[in-house]
């Protein structure tokens, strides 16, 4: 908010500098670009005038003030004019900013531009209802489809384009072709087709040419009703051969008056709620475009936008309700047009501008500094049985760093399968118990759990280190007794399923969460490990997530942009990447001879079933069936032992089958996704993975991950019916799996695949859904948006300029009870 001016001689002689820091930047905005690169620019001068002044402000102010001298001096040297330009206007912003709160010279110009950026929101929250054409009665068909306000009339973008610029006639048209046809309806009739009686409606379009067939099969009592024979019409689609060698067109678009203004030329298509016709929605958001688009406030920073080469957002909307006769179809139907990159790269630059803000907040919060490298460390450093990765040592770095701070840790390791993750959490633990606190371990599922538990006891029990399993099974018998040792601090260590913190357990001491296999777990609250301690107001402990699924980039800088990330990119030495073979059902024998090969080295197989028993539903191999006819076939008679693993056994059998894998004792583990994470013996180099279609790209990479961790040669067999059809998704997840190990490019091809909602489970993880952009396709305009929103925060951390103040209403707008901006201050 506003205040007066301040210390009345260093802020006069502020207000001075800037007036004359603005003078020649307003002459050159005015000039021209001829005039503009002409003109000189005292910028040595100025900012050596400028840094005589930095005691005059403080903080934010301070470091634009420090930015701006930079630039003038920056200005002054550039010339070429269109540097020029970007130049001037940044350092006018900066101006801005540096003349902040006490700024006499520039504030009341923020203050009319805060005032209209409020009355144009307003007009944009206004309800459908009050659109042109919208009316009582189709609002609420519009609201149950998503759009509720003028804003999201504004923001619900055509997903085609049609090109109607020239009409065809039917008998020119070739199959295969999209082409719109005006003629006359002279046919129309409902049948009903094939053994499931189906009803479809049929009709038939005429022009002096020829004759066109259309077929409608879904809403056919809504269009019977719609059209009338006789009628004169345009109809749009792609043309496709009738079985009897005529041509027709399927689900059309139909317009009704076919020699309209509207129907020519490049014409939008927008989704829309069933029972609305394409034209009347077409004619609903254009006219909410024609009307509204220029309410949508421009308030990102002038620097950024000359930047950015990025277009006034209301000139793209109507650019893209209304294309001019000249667009570019092709470029329309890609979304690559200036228009859109102008939206999406405003609504990513909000994204971003919000996440950042929000990690500048968790950044202040109070946190435990913990000791890092002591002497348990340094023990733990001699004791192990190899030497630590480069790539280990750097993540453990990063880590102890964070650690060291007074504030709490938020850092997602990043490591592939078998990169050795659980050694570089035992560092970070280490330093919590050094630092007298107590740490948790949590895994996704039991089984890992038991794991880590023995892994980690073998390295940090010799250390002193007092460590607990917590499991939901394990706690039952002895809670009581466990709950004391760790509410009493006597336990260090606890590791544990999610049980840990359900289980209402007390852990005063905890400095230190880590959450392996994270994507398994969601969102895990910050606020759930903080309650284990038990005192909701205190310092927050720190959280190292890690996961084994790589986030693509792209949705490592939305989602999870307020944490930090580490990349454990090399694995141990020794390592071979597996060899993975996709493996048809008719080379079934190869393939047991190929599994057995390695038993007779003396390795051992895992063979992986999408089912535990068998389903009356689905005919699928399902593992118990299948590890009675393993041992009755195959390996009848070879001395080979074939074991069961399931999700339903208890945990004790489960935990007997696993010691008995590990030990040698078992060489064929017949089993399910039951073993997809985590699970760790080096021995087995065969995965087996049956109905390896049903799967899902980040399950199989998992499931491969448990062979190859040895130093022998593993391979990985998927087993598929032949999938002719080379464009589609599961051939193409099983082609990724044969052709690449790296977890990052398949986490790449599984995002593509599936889209952001489905590879993290959108809701789950508070991931906004976006009205423009798209992680996948926007992949460069996500970084640039990145970059100019951090680049503004870096001069003004906390949006508390007034030259941010447009920027944080926009974006209160847009975010409200998302981000929780509500709370920044
Ligand atoms: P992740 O959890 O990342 O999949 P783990 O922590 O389970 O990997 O480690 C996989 C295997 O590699 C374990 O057997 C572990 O003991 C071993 N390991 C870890 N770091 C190294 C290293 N630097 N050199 C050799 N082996 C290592
Ligand atoms: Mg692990």
């Amino acid at each position: 908010m506003p205040e007066p001016a301040g210390a009345p001689s260093s802020g006069d002689a502020l207000g001075e500098f800037l007036v004359a820091v603005r003078r020649p930047l307003d002459y050159l905005a005015s000039a021209g670009a001829a005039a503009a690169a002409r003109t000189q620019i005292p910028g040595r001068q100025l900012a050596a005038r400028g840094r005589q002044l930095r005691r005059a402000v403080d903080g934010d102010r301070r470091a634009a003030l420090d930015t701006l001298c930079q630039r003038l001096e920056r200005l002054e040297a550039a010339s070429a004019a269109a540097e020029r330009a970007r130049l001037a206007a940044e350092c006018r912003d900066l101006a801005a900013m540096v003349a902040g709160q006490g700024g006499r010279d520039i504030e009341p110009r923020y203050r009319q531009q805060t005032d209209d950026v409020t009355a144009a929101l307003e007009r944009l929250r206004l309800g459908v209802q009050y659109a042109k054409e919208v009316g009582p009665s189709r609002a609420p068909k519009l609201g149950k489809f998503g759009l509720e306000t003028v804003e999201d009339l504004l923001y619900h973008l055509p997903f085609r384009y049609e090109d109607r610029r020239r009409l065809r006639d039917i008998a020119s048209v070739r199959i295969g072709e999209e082409a719109g046809i005006v003629g006359e309806l002279v046919q129309l009739e409902e049948r009903t087709v094939g053994r499931a009686r189906r009803r479809i409606l049929e009709g038939t379009l005429r022009d002096d040419s020829g004759l066109l067939g259309l077929v409608w099969y879904n809403h056919v009592t809504s269009y019977r009703a719609r059209y009338r024979t006789g009628q004169r019409c345009r109809v749009y689609g792609r043309v496709e051969r009738t079985p009897a060698g005529g041509k027709r067109i399927v689900h059309p678009d139909v317009e009704l008056s076919p020699d309209s203004e509207a129907n020519a030329g490049i014409v939008p298509v927008y989704e829309k709620p069933t029972t609305l016709p394409l034209a009347t929605m077409r004619r609903i958001v254009q006219r909410a475009a024609a009307e509204h688009a220029d309410s949508v406030p421009r308030v990102i920073p002038a620097a950024i936008v000359a930047r950015a080469g990025i277009a006034d957002p209301g000139l793209a909307l109507r650019a893209l309700h209304a294309p001019s006769p000249e667009a570019d179809v092709d470029r329309l139907n890609r979304f690559a047009t200036e228009a859109h990159r102008a939206l999406v790269f405003d609504e990513l630059f909000f994204l971003q501008l919000g996440l950042g803000l929000k990690r500048r907040q968790i950044a202040r919060e109070a946190g435990l500094p913990l000791r890092t490298g002591g002497p348990l460390s340094q023990r733990l450093g001699a004791a192990l049985p190899f030497a630590l990765t480069g790539a280990q040592r750097r993540v453990i770095a990063d880590i102890e760093r964070d650690l060291a701070r007074g504030h709490p840790m938020h850092r997602l390791v990043q490591g592939d399968v078998g990169s050795g993750k659980t050694v570089v959490a035992l560092y970070a633990a280490l330093a919590a118990i050094e630092s007298g606190y107590q740490a948790a371990f949590m895994a996704p599922t039991e089984l890992l759990a038991e794991q880590h538990h023995r892994t980690l006891s073998t390295l940090a029990e010799p250390l002193g280190v007092r460590i607990a399993l917590l499991t939901g099974e394990a706690a039952r018998g002895k809670r009581g007794a466990l709950r004391a040792a760790l509410e009493g601090g006597e336990v260090q260590l606890a590791v544990g399923t999610h049980a840990l913190i359900q289980a209402g357990v007390r852990m005063p001491r905890l400095a230190l969460g880590v959450i392996d296999e994270q994507h398994r777990f969601g969102v895990l609250q910050r606020a759930a490990l903080a309650q284990l301690r038990g005192d909701p107001d205190g310092p927050l402990p720190h959280i190292l997530l890690m996961t084994a699924t790589p986030i693509p980039r792209t949705l490592a800088m939305t989602i999870y942009s307020d944490l930090d990330v580490s990349l454990l990119d090399e694995l141990p030495p020794g390592r071979r990447p597996v060899r993975t073979h996709i493996v048809n059902e008719a080379a079934r024998r190869q393939l047991y001879d190929r599994v057995r090969e390695h038993l007779t080295r003396g390795r051992q197989a895992y063979i992986v079933y999408p089912l535990v028993e068998a389903s009356e539903k689905e005919d699928l191999r399902d593992a118990t069936t299948m590890c009675e006819a393993l041992r009755e076939t195959v390996f009848k008679g070879s001395g080979i032992r074939v074991s069961l693993l399931h999700g339903r056994m208890k945990a004790d059998e489960k935990d007997a089958v696993m010691r008995r894998f590990r030990a040698g004792e078992i060489q064929v583990l017949v089993t399910t996704t039951v073993v997809e994470v985590g699970v760790d013996v080096p021995n087995a180099t065969v995965m087996v993975i049956e109905h390896a279609e049903r799967f899902g790209l980040s399950q199989l990479h998992q499931l491969r991950g448990r062979v190859g961790r040895g130093s022998e040669d593993a391979v990985c067999l998927l087993v598929a019916p032949y999938v002719a059809d080379r464009a589609s998704d599961t051939y193409r997840r099983l082609q990724a799996m044969a052709s690449t190990t790296d977890g990052f490019r398949i986490a790449e091809v599984d995002l593509e695949l599936r889209g952001p909602g489905d590879f993290l489970g959108t809701r789950q993880h508070g991931l906004p859904d976006f009205r423009v952009a798209s992680l996948i396709r926007d992949t460069r305009t996500l970084a640039e948006a990145r970059e100019a929103a951090e680049q503004w925060l870096t001069v003004d951390p906390h949006l508390r300029s007034s030259e941010s103040a447009p920027l944080r209403q926009v974006l209160e707008h847009r975010w409200k009870g998302r981000l929780g901006l509500a709370e920044i201050g």
